[in-house]
């Protein structure tokens, strides 16, 4: 499972690349297919784009940061299957009638194809094809007759899904989440400066304050000296992603005002109430269930070891083309410490399992050195659909909780026993209300309309008039 991309906005006093370029360094576990800064360039008067493939500092090697003029500024980190070229990564950049628009987004659009089917009759020219690109297209065609922030509360009314986004229009520089504040977005102070950034690490790095969460369905613009708030649409309930608190964010962020580390803990901990085991040790898998497994021992007193060492050079790798080879990778990544696991009944506590293919290996490969017994716990319910907002996750067919029970699972990954957390034991866990919360992958009830899904309860608030 992977998280779709990170985004920040920054506007100082100084040039902006370099704090943008350390921000996305600090987001780069948000996607690192690709990466790109787009700066108001202030002696041409233009927005302009940077961009490369791999990782932040892989994508720009050839740059000096130091070259790059421009106090107002966007960034982002990408990930996607499908990106070929530099040219495809983010920001996309536009020129318009109406000026130029930089657009970096992390979510997805689940009515884009109906929109860019639109925007092509009304004779827009796709050079990208991109969601990023239709939402450019619309604002350039609301700004022929509105302000900015009116272009911006037609955009949303045109827009479904998830978006987070920092936008450049000219000289200015936004940032902007959807109505249900699907994935995060946060604003800091910075030394002659604001910046705006998907999680708090990435203001963290820059010596930045936290000011506040940006809240669902807020526009808000940068200056270096300050930030004026849109508050455009409101909507009853919110749907801020689980696995965020679970998996997707840095365990040192705090998003939406829960310390995703001490989240996580809690999550070990209920799920030692949950689903106690009669064990010698605690083994977190490294790194995504470390903060788990810590919960875990604190609460059953069974002790913690690291029991399975993480191979952090590895980087990206070939596609492995046979089952041998694909198994072969799980031990370039990970290796049990033999005198730790050797003889033990351990508990083994990840975050969570998607396929189930990677649990097995790993449980087979305790086994191998040695472990006597292995109960798995995992700090997320049972995925059982997948998820429409921006997650690389799987169809229904592959997800290994879809149409199996615990035990069934339990089998197909070897374990000894086998505990996931309750959805009522991880919403009480994160601290915010179930209703404000999306657990479409866990429950098959999606917060805003998919075709041929359930949608929850929702309400408009308001009806955006
Ligand atoms: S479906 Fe799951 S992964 Fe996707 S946004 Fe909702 S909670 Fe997050």
């Amino acid at each position: 499972m992977r998280e779709k991309c990170g985004v920040v906005a920054a506007a100082a006093k100084a040039d902006v690349s370099p704090y943008i370029y350390f921000s996305l360094n600090a987001l780069q576990h948000r996607g690192q297919e690709a990466a790109g800064i787009s700066v108001y360039d202030d002696e041409e008067e233009k927005i302009k784009c940077y961009k490369g493939l791999g990782l932040v500092n892989e994508a720009f090697r050839e740059i000096d940061m130091n070259s790059i003029k421009g106090r107002r500024g966007i960034g982002h980190t990408y990930y996607s299957v499908k990106i070929s070229s530099p040219y495809n990564a983010q920001p996309t950049l536009v020129h318009t009638s109406a000026g130029d628009i930089a657009l970096a987004h992390n979510g997805i659009i689940t009515n884009s194809g109906e929109l860019k089917e639109r925007l092509m009759k009304e004779g827009h020219n796709f050079s990208m094809g991109s969601e990023e690109e239709s939402m450019a297209f619309l604002l350039s065609d609301y700004l022929k007759t509105k302000s900015f922030e009116k272009a911006v509360k037609s955009l949303m009314k045109d827009i479904e899904g998830s978006y987070a986004l920092t936008i450049m229009f000219n000289n200015r520089v936004f940032g902007l989440r959807d109505p249900f504040g699907i994935k995060p977005l946060c604003m800091g102070k910075m030394d002659g400066g604001y910046v705006i950034a998907s999680e708090t690490v990435a203001l963290d790095v820059l010596g930045a304050e936290l000011v506040r969460d940006v809240r669902p369905g807020e526009l808000v613009e940068l200056t270096e000296d300050g930030y004026t708030s849109y508050q455009l649409v409101e909507e009853k309930n919110k749907a801020h992603c689980f696995f965020e608190y679970i998996y997707f964010a840095r365990a040192d962020s705090v998003i939406d005002g829960k310390d995703v580390y001490m989240t996580r803990k809690k999550i070990g901990e209920q799920l030692a109430v949950e689903h106690p085991a009669d064990a010698d040790m605690v083994v977190p898998v490294p790194d995504s269930g470390r903060a788990h497994a810590y919960g875990y021992s604190n609460r059953s007193g069974i002790p913690i070891a690291e029991g399975l060492m993480k191979n952090r050079y590895i980087g990206r790798t070939f596609i492995m083309p046979t089952q041998d080879l694909r198994q072969k990778y799980i031990l370039l990544k990970t290796n049990p410490i033999r005198s730790i696991v050797r003889g033990k009944k351990i508990v083994l506590v990840d975050d969570s399992i998607v396929r189930g293919t990677t649990m097995r290996q790993m449980v087979d490969l305790l086994r191998s050195r040695g472990a006597k017994e292995v109960h798995v716990r995992i700090g997320s319910p049972p995925i059982v659909a997948p998820c429409y907002f921006g997650i690389d996750m799987t169809t229904r067919e592959q997800l290994i909780a879809y149409g199996r029970d615990v035990e069934e699972i339990r089998k197909k990954i070897h374990a000894d026993s086998l505990g996931y957390i309750s959805i009522e034991g991880m919403v009480k866990s994160i601290g915010i209300d179930r209703n404000d919360l999306c657990l479409g992958c866990v429950t098959g009830e999606y917060p805003i309309k998919v075709r041929g899904e359930k949608q929850r309860f929702q309400e408009k608030l308001e009806k955006w008039e």
